[in-house]
């Protein structure tokens, strides 16, 4: 069973309004487990509806059109889908009731053009509008099955929820139910997590899996269908369990979780605390750790170590280190995150060192950076990682990187224990 959307309304191709029935419908349609292949928009103009609807039929089994039910004159999607099925414009005595009384309650005098709202498609099902005058309605014709929306989110959305998604729901079966799950990846490419799992993506079926790619991130939504939703849930675990045994050292959290949410829920969890010393990333760790609420039982504070001076005065990192490798090397990471650790009296120290950008430094390239991880009993880890974007993107990177690892190394010394 598969949709296409036809948003009717030339506001939409002048860019003055956002095509937001588009997106509600389709997430609606999603839950119902109907396919949405395709979205079209198109101005008020009879002539381009019609050939819209021409292709629409060739491709779509469901056509919903929201848009054009109003009394104006530019409003023509009734009377251009009349005309296209041969259907005539009855009046439906209900409707023109409830827009008489519409005009009663709101004290205004109804005119001619708003009585055309009550035509509706001769033997189609009325959707009643609960927040406004124009009715929808529902045609079945020549294996289609045709639905009108009025344009207004506000009068839309109700009439869906209330009146449309049951005359689908029934098409489709009742007890159709679909599950989605977002696993969310870090440190690997979208193409060679795609590469890992590609015969799972070419045969995908139930459950489907769709990547997306952004900001760093690699993305899977699985998504099973099942009259019972146990056994959906189940296929779901069942290819969640496939995938993590390929790339499952990648996988950080679900949903619309985010890494440093995961942070400071394990850091929470395990009653730690935690310090950071930070050299290209300026604070930002430390930033971005105190937006969250509740931070004060994991954070205690911690050092913007900019200078080389302050590395070796403040935070206690050997003249001899800075001499001999240099402030952005391993040695000084790891000395950077357990002296800040000690200093701060905190469980975790974490340190970020490196080469922003745009020119690089101690003859070291630009994107070079390392992120020391001190965790209290176990030995320091200290990761080199090479990014290759803008000053800018290189610090943020960085911080999301040190989430990363720090997660990982936290999961790790849970497992060994
Ligand atoms: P009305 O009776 O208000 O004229 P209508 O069914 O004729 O309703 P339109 O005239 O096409 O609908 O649109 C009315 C208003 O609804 C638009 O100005 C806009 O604010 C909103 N609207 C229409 N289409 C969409 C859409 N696809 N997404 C979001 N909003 C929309
Ligand atoms: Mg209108």
């Amino acid at each position: 069973m598969n949709a296409e959307i036809i948003a009717v309304g030339s506001e939409l191709l002048l860019g003055q309004i956002v095509n937001t029935n588009a997106r509600f419908l389709s997430q609606q349609l999603a839950e119902l487990g109907i396919d949405v292949y395709f979205h079209t928009v198109v101005g008020d103009n009879s002539n381009r509806l019609k050939s819209a609807i021409d292709i629409a039929e060739q491709r779509s089994k469901i056509i919903i059109f929201t848009g054009g039910l109003g009394p104006t004159k530019d409003d023509l999607t009734k009377e251009t889908i009349a005309r296209h099925l041969g259907k005539r414009l009855v009046m439906d005595d209900a409707a023109l009731a409830g827009i008489e009384l519409y005009f009663n309650r709101t004290n205004r005098v109804m005119t001619e053009n708003n009585r055309k709202q009550a035509l509706i498609l001769e033997g189609s099902q009325v959707l009643p509008n609960d927040h406004g005058m124009a009715p929808g309605m529902v045609l079945n014709k020549d294996e289609h099955i045709y639905m009108l929306l009025p344009g207004p989110p506000k009068e839309m959305e109700p009439m869906f929820l209330q009146y449309g998604s049951k005359v689908l729901s029934a098409v489709v079966g009742p007890n159709y139910k679909l599950v989605s799950r977002v696993l969310r990846f870090f440190g690997i490419g979208e193409a060679a997590l795609e590469t890992e799992i590609i015969d799972l993506i070419d045969t995908q079926n139930n459950p489907t899996i769709a990547p997306l790619a952004g900001e760093g991130e690699v993305t899977l939504r699985l998504t099973a269908k099942h009259s019972d939703e146990a056994v959906a849930v189940s296929m779901l675990n069942d290819m969640e369990e496939k995938i993590k045994q390929r790339v499952g050292r990648f996988l950080y959290g679900y949903n619309n979780s985010s890494l440093l949410e995961e942070l400071t829920k394990l850091l929470k969890e395990k009653k730690l605390t935690i310090t950071a010393a930070e050299s290209l990333t300026g604070g930002l760790f430390q930033q971005e750790i105190t937006s969250i609420s509740g931070a004060g039982a994991i954070f205690k504070g911690g050092i913007v170590c900019y200078a080389n001076e302050i590395k070796q005065h403040i935070l206690q990192v050997r003249q001899e280190t800075l001499e001999n490798h240099g402030a952005v090397s391993e040695q000084c990471a790891q000395e950077l995150s357990e002296n800040a650790a000690r200093i701060f009296g905190t469980d975790i120290g974490i340190s970020f060192t490196g080469v922003a950008g745009p020119d690089e430094l101690e003859g070291k390239p630009v994107g070079t950076v390392y992120i020391g991880i001190s965790i209290k009993g176990r030995p320091t880890n200290v990761e080199k990682i090479t990014l290759g974007g803008s000053r800018a993107a290189n610090r943020e990177r960085a911080v999301k990187f040190g989430c990363y690892f720090l997660i990982r190394n936290l999961r790790e010394s849970q497992n060994a224990e």
